[in-house]
């Protein structure tokens, strides 16, 4: 990208709100093409819910739940490619079904050891026939496993996880939510589709600290800015990102939007190379905590010792998660509004991200976004 700035014009002032990957990408591209970049951020570390960290034994955690990067975009792994070198994504996820752990997503594995014969695919075909219930269009992620799983498959890894996870009843939340689960008819047992599956070798806080590395972009930390206090920037800079979440920039003037949280508890334990079989095991029917992360597996780090963490959903706390029910998905539209028309103004204010857009976006979704955002902002000061 070239300079957007030269002699004859005074350089670009871009304030960017919260050093997540919305902002950092955002901010790096602009740094690069010559803006003059700060970006503010609450919390006392960059890289948002990506930020991962030693814990008090060594062992790198992701503070805010596991982050699992995966892209169909090799566009975007080469982007990235600048500031990380990558090894090999092994997300594997199990449910624990009446004390067996069953490979999720659902596929000829997962049915082979629930069922304890093997599956063949037309077997599976024939079994979902049977299972499923016709609707044409799901309303809800009830409506939309039981018409994509069935019943049976539904009530032992659906039914319960997304209560717990959630706080409702699946019936009260979108269809997407649960959409976002593969469905396989052979033996594949990783847990996502996308064709590049990947993590950050040295993790995602160095992977976003070099992005953020660039002599026009600086970063605060601990500082929160308000509404009002983020308006008023607007008469020191040409453009401002917020990144924030969408309600908060509004005073809630419509109504709260809900988000969903997590606690997160760790448990040590010294000397085991690992206590679970893969990184993650879900706990759909027993237990307050939903999953248990042993992030280890992924980061593939070379130390004696590994650390467990349990995730308990929460309704207070940092929001993580767009909680998508009806009442909430109108009261976005109405936001959304709001929101597009600030980005019409002189010092144009654009919302990026999974709390400012409320959406439930993965990681590379975010970024690609970002980097769109990027471009618009850059092509208008052209
Ligand atoms: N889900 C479930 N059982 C599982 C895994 C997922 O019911 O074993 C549902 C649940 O509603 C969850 C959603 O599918 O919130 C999306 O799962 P995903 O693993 O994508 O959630 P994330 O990792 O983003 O928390």
């Amino acid at each position: 990208m070239t300079g957007i700035s030269d002699s004859r014009s005074p350089r670009k002032k871009l304030l960017i709100v919260g050093s997540g990957p919305a902002g950092l990408s955002i901010g790096r591209l602009c740094a690069e093409a010559g803006c003059d970049v700060r970006i503010v951020e609450q919390r006392d570390h960059i890289a948002g819910n990506c930020y991962d960290e030693p814990d008090e034994h060594g062992v790198l955690v992701h503070r805010y739940g596991p982050h699992y990067f995966r892209t169909w975009s090799k566009d975007l792994l080469d982007w990235l490619s600048r500031f990380t070198e990558w090894i090999p994504g092994r997300y594997y996820v199990r449910a624990c079904v009446n004390g067996e752990l069953v490979p999720m997503p659902v596929s000829l594995s997962t049915m082979t050891a629930l069922k304890g014969r093997a599956f063949s695919e037309s077997e599976f075909r024939e079994y979902l026939a049977q299972q499923r219930e016709v609707f044409e269009s799901p309303q809800n992620a009830e409506e939309q496993c039981l018409a994509h799983v069935g019943r049976e498959l539904y009530e032992l890894l659906f039914r319960n996880y997304t209560t717990k996870q959630w706080g409702i009843s699946p019936r009260e939340l979108a269809a997407s939510v649960t959409a976002r689960i593969p469905l396989r008819f052979d033996w594949d047992e990783r847990y996502l589709n996308e064709e590049y599956q990947v993590m950050p070798k040295r993790g995602y806080t160095a992977l976003y600290s070099n992005m953020a590395d660039h002599p026009n972009l600086r970063i605060e930390t601990k500082v929160a800015l308000d509404e009002a206090q983020i308006r008023a920037e607007r008469k020191h800079v040409d453009a401002i990102v917020y990144t924030g979440p969408l309600d908060a920039m509004f005073g809630c003037r419509f109504g709260a939007l809900g988000y969903r949280s997590l606690r997160f508890e760790y448990e040590h334990h010294a000397g085991m190379q690992f206590v679970q079989p893969c990184v993650q095991i879900n706990y759909p029917n027993e237990h307050a905590y939903t999953r248990t992360v042993e992030i280890k597996h992924v980061t593939q780090q070379q130390i004696p010792g590994t650390t467990l963490c349990f995730e308990y959903p929460e309704e207070e706390g940092d929001p993580f998660y767009p909680l998508l029910i009806n009442e909430h998905r109108e009261r976005r539209e109405r936001y959304k509004a709001l929101a597009d028309a600030e980005r019409e103004q002189d010092c144009p204010i654009y919302f990026v991200g999974r709390l400012a857009e409320y959406k439930y976006y993965n990681m590379d979704q975010v970024l690609l976004r970002a980097i769109d955002v990027a471009h618009e902002i850059l092509q208008g000061w052209r």
